[in-house]
């Protein structure tokens, strides 16, 4: 048994369980979403100290080197001091400009915010309610010029943060906003290799803003989107793909359905089944894969075995914490 001390108040931390799972125990107010170490939205810092280094996955070096990590990765070697970061160190305040629906259950939701140069189409960010509940959500556009991120939220069944805002959440509201986060992005270079992206439900968010940054930057190596879902009223943006299909020659849009009616002008089957069937050639191109994470790690897999390079594989698993 280790102690963890916050603010003059021990708490004790059991053997193999994590400084998250210890805190939740006691009741202490934690932010916290995925649990698995993507989401970051968990970070404290260790004072004194140097926390264990398998905590501190994924954290930049500045991060790192202020003793940050993340309490869902942290099973303590010895007692510990932490410090609970405030709010505003990590985190800013953005304005909804815009709320709509994409489809039936999927919120097209636009966020003005201040000093977004360096977040870039396909990273998330998480957004905190004012009550600290805290969730990642996928950046759908390039925000440079408009100063305005996009997030595509469907609405999960009793799901607390995409109900609230599906539910609640009005133009004019203000929503915290981190740093971006995750590597799921387009670099300019390599312009003339392909590249590869496939996403299931609101996996196309990341994928269309990864989509629109590429052809910006004026790729000229072929573009191919394979976007599912089991049924058709769970697609979005279907025309917009279709239209800018035609006015660039190098992309190729292919809206799959993987359930039993599929109207003339989808494909049949799952996007990664389809993208898998339809290319031959997987060595040097980039693949990008965006949404539900058994597709996400499957795919992943496949592409490795067919000749893509680990650096070259992008992914940006949805992870929904279990309740
Ligand atoms: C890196 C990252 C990026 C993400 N980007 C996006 C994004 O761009 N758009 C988006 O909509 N979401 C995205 N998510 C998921 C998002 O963060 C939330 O987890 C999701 O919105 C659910 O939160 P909630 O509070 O509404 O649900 P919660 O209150 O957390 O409840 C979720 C409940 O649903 C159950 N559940 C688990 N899987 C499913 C499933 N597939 N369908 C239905 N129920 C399920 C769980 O058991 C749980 O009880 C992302 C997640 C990560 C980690």
């Amino acid at each position: 048994m280790t102690q963890l001390t916050i603010d003059n108040k021990i708490y004790a931390c059991a053997p193999e369980e994590t400084v998250l799972d210890a805190l939740l125990r006691a009741e202490v107010e934690m932010s916290y979403a995925c649990k698995k170490g993507t989401c970051h939205s968990c970070m404290v810092r260790s004072i004194g100290d140097n926390p264990p280094e398998a905590a501190q996955k994924g954290l930049k070096d500045t991060q790192k080197k202020q003793n940050y990590f993340l309490a869902c990765l942290c099973n303590p070697e010895q007692d510990m001091q932490i410090r609970l970061p405030e709010q505003s160190e990590l985190y800013s305040q953005g304005k909804v400009v815009e709320n709509s629906m994409l489809n039936r259950n999927t919120l097209l939701l636009k966020v003005r915010c201040q000093d977004i140069q360096e977040y870039f189409a396909g990273q998330f960010v998480n957004l905190q309610r004012a009550d600290g509940l805290t969730r990642s959500y996928s950046i759908a556009n390039t925000p440079q010029e408009s100063g305005i991120l996009e997030f595509h939220i469907r609405a999960l069944v009793d799901g607390q943060f995409s109900s609230w805002l599906h539910n609640d959440i009005k133009i004019g509201d203000t929503i915290a906003i981190s740093e971006p986060q995750g590597h799921c992005f387009y670099i300019p270079e390599r312009a003339d290799e392909d590249l590869v992206l496939i996403g299931t439900g609101t996996g196309l968010a990341p994928l269309v803003g990864i989509l629109h940054d590429a052809l910006e930057n004026g790729h000229t190596g072929s573009i191919s989107l394979f976007h599912g879902s089991s049924v058709l009223e769970d697609l979005y943006r279907v025309n917009e793909m279709r239209e800018v299909a035609k006015k660039h020659a190098n992309f190729s849009y292919f809206p799959c359905i993987s359930g039993a009616t599929v109207p003339d002008g989808f494909v049949a089957g799952r996007a990664d089944a389809v993208a898998l069937e339809n290319r031959s050639e997987w060595k040097k191109i980039r693949l990008f894969l965006c949404g539900h994470p058994d597709m996400v790690n499957n795919m992943k897999m496949e592409g490795f075995l067919k000749g893509v390079a680990m650096d070259d594989i992008y992914t940006d698993a949805f992870e929904i914490a279990t309740k």
